[in-house]
């Protein structure tokens, strides 16, 4: 294939793939299968490779995500993101468009309703018709630069329809070449079904979970990473313009057909009204409608429609007088916020949790409500001494969603965790840090008594070291009374100060005694999962177990080589390379070690057999064996006594090679590793 032949090529492909991802994701009705897309999505990929040259950043294929960043730029938004002011009832509507008809003597006003969508606004900008610019709504002015994040997402399109699809319902064809500049609003969200696969997935890989779906999106947003946003089923949906050249839009439901025709997702759900009382029924409406929508909404938000209209009504200082959110009320109840406390969890996630006046709401009485984390509280800009608003919205843990401002009492200061808390963990005062994916804050102190509670209670769980007779009640004197800093003491209780603890005897006692030393020879995975690692569960450990099968050989790892692992991404990867280099760490585990806590993973749980042909020996393998399978020939070489781990270092003794090795062949030769092929690999285990 020539250059030019790869050109044309190549540009009907993205026409194509672009044109069936919309009709996919946007307009719900594919011509394609899956398998069709795919191929076309392959051989897009193929000519790319060879003609590095023709990648541009709006090709399909820059859909999974690049390097990561190492910060967000900062975008001035070409037009300010501003907020709406709320209402949540029908007199409070009227009162609206009593207000907008005072400032429009004799004009009758028309009025546009969407849903009122509960996720992050994002702002786009397309420059002939090119995506090239996506930003978060930051402080309304200035935002941060997601791009890389936003391209991931496939409902977004990358370049703009010029001529619409045909759809059963023709809309207008916005022009016939692109504008040359256009800025969409809209919202990121994560829709309902992906937020519940995504929590059963965290759950169970032991990791926290996400508060709700804007949440997870918001996190997800935020990623430096945007590979780990790729693997996310983000979505969006857009109903604004913010800057726009070479088009002049008179109404917004003409701008919310305009972003349709531009291949932009828009709401299935929108009404042109042509007074307040249609507005009221078509609220209604939607709100019949919530549960078939894709993503949460908070209410509606209710817009006149003509935007000369919007010139004359123009602004306040933080919001539009032409426009305006009517939220719908679940179960709800008023009291006072009273305090705000800050649990402490496993992981060391410092929780901020209401403390209320007793309020009687949806059968039971309330005085306590999750606040999720500080983020959640600066948007609601929720304080101390505040009259509150709690709901009970399906979930059984009440929430405060928001505050009654004009209750607000003097000198009522904006909630800054770190500052509430002295910037100390309220549990051990060790310091805390920042982590920006989970929107936490965390106390960095592994010997924290409230998080060593939780990780001793979790080291002995049945899912991890399975240690039985060590309960919450046992636990809790064993910290409390110092006898156990840290899950490795345990090995040193002996059963006699045991004896002496509140509801122990001798003979109980002696079973703690009995139970830890039988945890000794657990499997590693257990092991591993029982160390608590940040982003580590059950299922991770697992696969670490299986694949570095020695503790020690984890914790040597760099995390190049950590994510050369099966099933093991960037962030995983830091977390494990971080938590064997922490000092405090390693020396627990020196102290498991010298307890005699197993930490081989094989076929008995023992130390590769030192006599064995390859005994002490570092081995990795690449490419396909003939009479191996992956499992197969680690198994096969632990047995020999080797250490398998994954990736090529100089500590490496042997690499084995089957047929398509990667790169790990190259750096293997750089480094001046042995290589052996199968067969020189069978004639060293036959000795
Ligand atoms: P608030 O943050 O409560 O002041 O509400 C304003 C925000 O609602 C806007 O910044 C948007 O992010 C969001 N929003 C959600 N759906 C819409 C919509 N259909 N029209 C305008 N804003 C919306
Ligand atoms: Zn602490």
């Amino acid at each position: 294939m020539t250059r030019t032949q790869a050109e044309k090529r190549v540009a009907e492909l993205r026409r194509a793939l672009n044109r069936h991802n919309r009709l996919y994701y946007v307009e719900a009705r594919p011509e394609i299968t899956d398998h069709e897309y795919d191929a076309l999505y392959k051989e897009l990929r193929v000519i790319e490779e060879q003609f590095p040259g023709l990648v541009t950043p709006d090709s399909p294929t820059r859909r999974v995500g690049d390097e990561p960043l190492k910060e967000f730029r900062n975008v001035r938004h070409l037009v300010p993101m501003m907020s709406l002011d709320n209402t949540y009832d029908f007199d409070e509507l009227r009162e609206f468009d009593g207000r907008a008809r005072k400032l429009l003597p004799g004009e009758p006003i028309e009025y546009v309703l969407e849903p009122k969508v509960d996720g992050v606004s994002i702002s786009l900008r397309y420059e002939n018709g090119a995506f090239t610019l996506g930003a978060t709504r930051g402080d309304g002015t200035t935002g941060d630069d997601i791009t890389a994040n936003l391209r991931t997402i496939r409902s977004l399109p990358l370049s703009l329809a010029l001529a619409p699809s045909p759809s059963p319902s023709p809309s207008p064809s916005p022009s016939p070449s692109p504008p040359p500049l256009l800025e969409v609003r809209g919202e990121a969200y994560l829709p309902v079904e992906g937020f519940k696969k995504l929590n059963a997935q965290r759950e169970k890989d032991g990791e926290e979970l996400f508060a709700n779906p804007r949440n997870a999106c918001a996190g997800s947003l935020k990623q430096l990473d945007s590979r780990i946003v790729a693997a996310r089923p983000l979505s969006a949906v857009f109903y604004a313009v913010g800057a726009c050249e070479g088009i002049e839009f008179a109404e917004q439901a003409e701008v919310l057909e305009a972003l349709k025709a531009f291949g932009l997702p828009t709401p299935q759900f929108w009404r042109r009204c042509r007074d307040i009382e249609e507005v009221i029924a078509a609220a209604g409406e939607l709100q019949k409608l919530e549960a078939t929508l894709p993503y949460e909404i908070d209410g509606a938000v209710v817009k006149v429609n003509s935007l000369a209209q919007w010139k004359k009504l123009g602004t306040t200082a933080k919001a539009p007088r032409f426009a305006i959110a009517y939220k719908y009320s679940h179960e709800q109840a008023r009291t006072k916020l009273k305090a705000i406390t800050v649990q402490v969890g496993r992981t060391g996630t410092l929780t901020p949790v209401a403390e209320l006046e007793p309020v009687f709401l949806a059968g039971s009485t309330i005085s306590r409500a999750t606040l999720h984390n500080e983020e959640e509280i600066r948007r609601k800009d929720i304080r101390v001494g505040d009259t509150v608003i709690i709901e009970k919205a399906g979930e059984v843990i009440p929430a405060v969603v928001a505050v009654v401002p004009e209750e607000r009492p003097r000198g009522a200061k904006p909630f800054d965790l770190a500052r509430h808390v002295a910037g100390k963990c309220p549990a051990c005062g060790g310091p805390i840090r920042r982590d920006p994916e989970f929107v936490a804050w965390r106390c960095e102190n592994i010997a924290c008594p409230m998080q060593l509670k939780r990780t001793i209670l979790h080291y002995a769980s049945r899912r991890a070291m399975d240690i039985e007779n060590l309960g919450e009640v046992l636990v809790n004197q064993l910290v409390d009374q110092g006898l156990v800093k840290d899950v490795a003491d345990l090995y040193g209780l002996a059963a006699e100060p045991l004896a002496a603890l509140e509801r122990m005897a001798e003979k109980s006692a002696a079973n703690v005694v009995e139970a830890v030393a039988a945890s000794k020879g657990r499997e590693l995975w257990r092991l591993i999962n029982g160390l608590g690692i940040l982003h580590v569960g059950e299922g991770a450990a697992r696969k670490l177990a299986a694949q570095f099968r020695d503790l020690d050989a984890l914790a040597a790892e760099s995390v190049e080589g950590l994510q050369q692992a099966r099933d093991v991404g960037p962030v995983m990867a830091e977390s494990v390379h971080d938590f064997f280099r922490n000092p405090r760490n390693r020396s627990v585990i020196e102290k498991l070690r010298k307890a005699g806590v197993n930490f081989k993973t094989g076929p008995e749980s023992e130390a590769p057999a030192a006599g064995g042909p390859l005994a002490g020996k570092t081995v990795v393998v690449t490419g396909t064996l003939k009479n191996y399978s992956r499992e197969g020939i680690k198994d096969r070489l632990h047995e020999a006594g080797a250490t398998v781990t994954d990736s090529v270092s100089k500590k490496t003794d042997y690499l084995v090679v089957g047929a398509d090795a990667g790169s790990k062949l190259d750096k293997a030769k750089k480094l001046g590793v042995t290589i052996l092929d199968e067969a020189a690999l069978e004639k060293m285990l036959a000795g």
